[in-house]
């Protein structure tokens, strides 16, 4: 495959995503319709129907007209908080015997000490006895406890058949990139997901302005009533603001393993995010300043991030914690030693993450610490530094080269798959 051939697709596969109206209306059809034969694999391959087999086998040659109709009766209970399975099911009136069965029975299924409050648990009666219960554990697996004589109980895992469909939307940017996807019905975990995989090129404060318009494609989980019970994967999803031009595709490698890339075949995960911190504005930029507390002019060698106290504080790259502890002017905080000469740290935090101390090996994303307002600082927010071989650095200027591209074989089913989106098109 030519260069420049490629590029001509590359730009024509933009110039596609870039249109608007109708257009683009037939384009999410034709689209949906081609993603839909490449990824129907989906999850119902896996749906071995370990249901209930022998139903539906043998007819009996007549029926006996006074057997008794079989009345089920339901009944719907949750598990409250600090309770378990066993003591749910005392509660309920099951006796000791029938408790004791029941949990010998599924604990080989499901992990006890898991089962949460919430959980759902259907009581089940036939002509007024008790005959067990139903445990939905997942969006496509249910569990039944049921009586096998005696006071036996036998589990039948029943999975439901769930389909993967894409969906397309897109958003053009009013008040907050956050917002308006929201407006658009995207759901609020999937922008999560889309802020994170921007965040390594786009400074949210500063990059996105009204009228950007941004595109996804990612997977709705369906269930048998054609009812959404989950998200699936980000696709592919465009974003263009005055300055750039993005695009991101979801890619498996022959070896299983997902990440996202340019069009290029490049990996958009960098070095450091740009923003450790979800859904936080700029309350005081890098350079100088009057200090709030010390009234003293001097150069802000970091940047404060405003945010509601206990917000999650992400690790800004893979890294080694090299400090964690507590002085007069930071709080409590974290310095994190990355590769290629990077330091970060932050300050001023309610609480480190969970296991959060020095020595630890941590990853780009993980939660390091909470939002606080401890050392000093006049309320919560996350004070953010960033060092490159020992000065301080301007974090929201910082530029990576690109991460790990695409070679070979890979790159050629890379956009194999690129070519399958187009061969979609009019
Ligand atoms: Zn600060």
């Amino acid at each position: 495959m030519s260069e420049s051939a490629d590029k001509n697709r590359m730009g024509r596969i933009s110039g596609i995503i870039k249109r608007k109206g109708w257009e683009s209306v037939i384009f999410t059809v034709l689209l949906t319709a081609a993603l839909f034969l490449q990824i129907s694999v989906s999850r119902n391959t896996q749906a071995t129907t370990a249901a209930l087999s022998n139903q539906g086998n043998a007819i009996p040659a007549s029926v006996p007209e006074d057997l008794p109709d079989t009345r089920l009766e339901i009944r719907d209970t949750y598990i409250e908080y600090g309770s378990s399975l066993a003591y749910h099911l005392g509660e309920n009136g099951i006796s000791t015997t029938d408790t004791m069965g029941i949990i010998d029975a599924v604990r080989d299924f499901i992990n006890l000490r898991k089962v949460q409050a919430g959980q759902k648990v259907e009581l089940r009666y036939e002509n007024n006895y008790f005959e067990g219960i139903m445990l939905p554990v997942s969006t496509d697996r249910d569990i039944y406890v049921t009586r096998s004589g005696g006071d036996g109980f036998q589990v039948i895992e029943k999975f439901k058949e769930l389909d993967t469909y894409p969906v397309f939307k897109e958003a053009v940017v009013d008040s907050s990139l956050y917002a308006s996807c929201l407006d658009s019905g995207i759901q609020d975990n999937v922008i999560m997901d889309l802020i994170e995989l921007y965040s390594f090129d786009i400074d949210f404060q500063r990059d996105i302005q009204k009228g950007d318009h941004l595109t996804v494609t990612y997977e709705l989980v369906y269930n048998e009533d054609n009812e959404v019970v989950d998200t699936g994967n980000i696709l592919f999803t465009t974003l263009k603001t005055g300055r750039q031009d993005l695009q991101i595709y979801r890619y498996e490698d022959s070896e299983g393993k997902a990440d996202f890339y340019n069009e290029n075949g490049q990996t958009v995960r960098k070095t450091l995010l740009k923003t450790p911190i979800n859904g936080a504005y700029i309350t005081s930029a890098f350079g100088p300043r009057t200090h709030p507390i010390t009234g003293f002019s001097s150069v802000h060698k970091g940047i404060d991030f405003g945010a509601p106290r206990g917000t999650p504080i992400k690790s800004s790259g893979d890294g080694t914690v090299t400090y964690a502890g507590y002085n007069d002017v930071f709080g409590y905080h974290v310095r994190i030693r990355h590769v290629n000469g990077y330091t970060t740290m932050y300050a001023h935090m309610s609480a480190f993450g969970r296991g959060i101390r020095q020595g630890r090996i941590v990853d780009q994303g993980q939660t390091i610490g909470y939002v606080g307002s401890t050392g000093m600082s006049t309320g919560p927010h996350l004070h953010y530094e960033v060092r490159y071989n020992g000065s301080h650095i301007n974090p929201s200027r910082m530029k990576f080269p690109p991460g790990k591209t695409l070679a070979g074989v890979e790159a050629e089913l890379f956009h194999n798959m690129l070519s399958s989106y187009e061969v979609s098109l009019p």
